[in-house]
């Protein structure tokens, strides 16, 4: 049942998925190219996000810096790109609003800067988050801790509908519907993964899909990224460091530039005429990397190609089937528990993954 509850959640997150690919992107003023990205820093006010041990360093002072950084970065780049800022001083903002920012302004893009924190010294590190629901999910007590926030808002109960942070599980509104900004979530998340590899605070967490309420609420791709543990002493040295919050504002900002670039170019594409009929021996065939029947795990879909060996697959050799105007990419096995146990390994790399039965070209959901 359990199973069965997971496959049924992923055929709906890909009928949304694939109903968005047939709406225009936000239009802004007509203009469909990459116009606006709100930069979200998490807390303010009487609400500090977490704290040092020796109580000097505040999650909403190094947030609202880095934001700071990353908003200038990107204006001084792209002077053509309206940065706004959910705040840019030590003010209170409810969750709700955050996103009302974003979405009220049209944004094409929404980034909300976190700081993690342990009760054990050792967690270290940086992490990126998309919305979604991972049952895999090691990253309980985040989640609830950052969503917690509601409850310092005057008026949470009217604005979230009785949603109880300390049962995230428990708000059915937060249904996978909302995720129809999957694909190009998880394409940020991605890339902010790889630059921060190369930051001042390199070690990985990884990508993984949680219910956060800022991102629910947003209508645009959006990705929350805890850049550090305040809780581990070599963290919270870089995080003091101004240098090192440029270093990771920096790293940022390539993942925005590659994102931008790469939002601008899909447009390009989308947007030809079409009175220009693609000559059909030119579409893929079905499918695409010519493999036997077998087993696997799907490890994501996506709108476009990748070519073999393209860093989302992680050094995996994956092959991809087309499926309508999606390409489905898949790590191979050879048998049904064999596909189970790779799952099994890596599932945390790839959240949303889950083990596949391939026929004839056609990808399905591994039954029980
Ligand atoms: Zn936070």
């Amino acid at each position: 049942m359990k199973t069965l509850r997971h496959i049924s959640g992923f055929l709906l997150l890909s009928a949304v998925f694939l109903a968005s690919r047939a709406l225009p992107v936000h239009a802004g003023n007509g203009d469909l190219k990459f116009s606006t990205v709100v930069i979200d820093a998490g807390h303010g006010g009487h609400d500090p996000g977490c704290v040092s041990k020796d109580g000097r360093t505040r999650e909403k002072d190094i947030n609202l810096d880095i934001a700071k950084k990353l908003g200038a970065m990107i204006s001084a780049g792209y002077p053509d790109v309206k940065v706004i800022y959910t705040r840019t001083t030590d003010v209170f903002v409810p969750l709700i609003t955050r996103a009302d920012i974003a979405n009220r302004n049209n944004a094409n893009l929404f980034i909300s800067i976190h700081v993690n924190a342990a009760t054990s010294t050792q967690a270290h590190g940086f992490s990126t988050h998309i919305l979604g629901k991972d049952k895999f999910s090691s990253n309980q007590d985040l989640v609830r801790r950052e969503n917690s926030v509601i409850l310092l808002e005057d008026d949470y109960s009217t604005n979230y509908q009785g949603f109880d942070p300390d049962d995230p599980e428990s708000f059915i509104f937060f249904n996978l519907m909302q995720n129809a900004y999957y694909e190009q979530s998880l394409s940020f998340a991605a890339e902010a993964d790889k630059e921060m590899k190369s930051g001042p605070i390199p070690h990985s967490r990884g990508v993984s899909q949680n219910l956060f309420i800022v991102l629910w609420r947003t209508t645009m791709p959006a990705v929350l990224v805890e850049v550090g543990f305040m809780s581990n002493p070599s963290d919270l040295k870089v995080l003091n460091s101004a240098t090192s919050r440029s270093g990771i504002a920096r790293s940022l900002y390539n993942a925005f530039r590659t994102f931008k670039k790469e939002y601008d170019a899909s447009l390009d594409f989308t947007a030809e005429p079409s009175s220009v009929q693609p000559p059909v021996r030119e579409q893929p065939s079905q499918p695409v990397t010519a493999v036997q029947d077998g087993y696997g795990v799907q490890i994501f879909v996506l709108g476009k190609q990748l070519k073999a060996g393209d860093e989302a697959f992680r050094g995996y050799d994956v092959k991809s089937f087309r499926a309508g105007s999606v390409y489905k990419y898949v790590i191979m096995e050879t048998s049904a528990d064999r596909a189970r146990k790779l799952f099994r390994k890596v599932r945390k790399e790839f959240p949303g993954s889950f083990p596949v039965q391939v026929k004839s070209g056609t990808v399905s959901a591994l039954q029980n």
